[in-house]
């Protein structure tokens, strides 16, 4: 029977009060007959993933339920509850054996606002310029960052979009954040730029194109990997790239071969022999410019530098998608013609060279902040043994990067993580599981909460201050 009284719960700054039968604003929190619980089920994983075994995700599968202290099942803090107002311990903090070594695991999950998402997406194709502001359902949530090898980078989320902005631009930036991490699909919008739809471990869709290849690498490289397949079977080679564009005859590559030379010339700016920058401009065409006609690169043909008539050329794109095969005419200029049926090898080489194009989507969180509290009663000694190697940090299980300098900053691979590892809550802020894996003996010499310390089998069986077995066996 539902009772009237509403209760508050206290998970988060926002002490929502919860009638019965209702959850509160995040949806994570429920009263049920008068208490608070966590409504997704603790997620418990094999940790023999390490050496080769799946994740067993034992409480949505056949399971019975059975668990000893020394086996393989590791509690992450997904769905573990949260330790706000931090001065408490941990949710649940419980032991393990290693290899016949006492570790100690404490989980939580943790309450982030300075926290954000890195994403490399996987294209030469010109997204945006570096700083433009990236949008979702037209709120600022992010910027454009300088692109790597091969890849677009986009910056999303951090305090600044999350609580510097309006209400509006906090929320549709957490609710992006929490969908990436999730795995979900999300479209964005770059100011003066393109519109991408990213989800994490999928290939990015580009103005409603989905990208399938990401490049072998610049037109230079290209160059250099490929020139001794096309010696002796074409008389020039130009790889057309944003970047640096390629031309075999004048690239070292080229020189190493005796490769002979054929007069040409390229528009842009002459790195070094053979590489070319800003042959035009970044767009959505070949090799990441704005070009669909390879040719408007090219200036006239040199006849006193080794330009004849019959000569042939071939211009192709980074990830070999765009190819055309050329012959000068007697007045030298380029005519297109049917590509040779050798040279098409060298072309399919080249994508076969070519990675799937991916989005990776990092989150990237401070975990320096007062909920090291629940870890031990000497926050400074967690980020020290952190530092020093002796704690390790896991998000849902998965292996994190720690960033050096101060605090704890943490990066993970949302991909790594179980599903729907993330949360909010409306302050606004995002929800990720950690846990911190450390020596019995260290975590006693920093201060830990030993007195909480529980088996496994006892976490199992009777759940926690915000979680009974019901909750979590359902
Ligand atoms: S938003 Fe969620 S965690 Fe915060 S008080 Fe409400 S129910 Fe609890």
């Amino acid at each position: 029977m539902l009772t009237q009284e509403k209760i508050r719960c206290d998970a988060c700054p926002v002490m929502c009060f919860i009638a019965d039968g209702k959850s509160g604003a995040c949806d994570r929190y429920a009263n049920e007959n008068g208490e608070i619980i966590r409504l997704d089920p603790l997620v418990i994983l094999n940790n023999q993933i390490e050496k080769g075994e799946q994740v067993k995700p034992f409480l949505k599968a056949d399971w019975n339920g059975e668990t000893t202290e020394n086996d393989n099942t590791f509690i992450t803090a997904i769905g573990s509850g949260t330790t706000y107002p931090d001065y408490k311990p941990a949710p649940f903090i419980f032991n393990s054996k290693v290899d016949g070594a006492d570790f100690i695991t404490v989980v939580t999950e943790a309450i982030f606002s300075y926290c954000g998402v890195k994403i490399k997406i996987d294209t030469d194709r010109h997204l945006g310029s570096e700083r433009a502001i990236v949008r979702h359902k037209g709120e600022a949530i992010g910027h454009v960052m300088t692109s790597e090898y091969g890849s677009q980078m986009l910056s999303l989320g951090g305090v600044d979009h999350l609580t510097g902005g309006t209400k509006v631009e906090g929320r549709v930036t957490c609710e992006a954040l929490m969908n990436l991490c999730n795995k979900e699909a999300i479209e964005l919008s770059i100011d003066e730029g393109l519109t991408v739809i990213v989800q994490a471990g999928k290939p990015p869709i580009i103005e409603g194109i989905e990208e399938t290849k990401m490049r072998v690498g610049c037109g230079s490289a290209t160059i250099g990997m490929f020139a001794s397949q096309w010696f002796g079977l074409v008389d020039e080679v130009v790889v057309v790239d944003d970047h640096i564009t390629g031309v075999v005859s004048e690239h070292q590559a080229g020189k190493v071969l005796d490769w002979k030379s054929t007069g040409i010339s390229v528009k842009g700016r002459r790195s070094t022999p053979g590489r070319y920058f800003q042959v035009a401009n970044p767009g959505t065409g070949w090799g990441g410019t704005d070009i669909q006609d390879p040719l408007t690169i090219l200036g006239t043909w040199n006849e006193k530098k080794g330009a004849v008539p019959g000569l042939t050329i071939l211009m192709v794109s980074t990830t070999g998608e765009n190819y055309s095969y050329y012959e000068l005419d007697n007045e030298l200029i380029p005519k297109k013609k049917k590509l040779p049926a050798n040279l098409k090898s060298s072309v399919e080489l080249i994508k076969e060279n070519c990675e799937p194009a991916l989005c990776t989507v990092m989150f990237v969180g401070g975990a320096g902040g007062s909920l090291r509290s629940g870890v031990t009663k000497n926050p400074i000694q967690l980020t020290k043994s952190v530092k020093n190697n002796e704690t390790n940090i896991t998000c849902g299980g998965a292996k994190t990067y720690i960033w050096p300098g101060g605090g704890i900053t943490l990066m993970v691979d949302v991909h790594e993580m179980p599903d729907n590892s993330f949360g909010y809550v409306p302050t606004p802020a995002i929800v990720a599981p950690l846990e911190f894996t450390i020596d019995r003996n260290k975590y006693k010499s920093i201060g830990g909460h030993t007195t909480k310390i529980r088996s496994k089998k006892d976490i199992i069986e009777n759940g926690g201050e915000y979680g009974n077995k019901k909750s979590f066996l359902s």
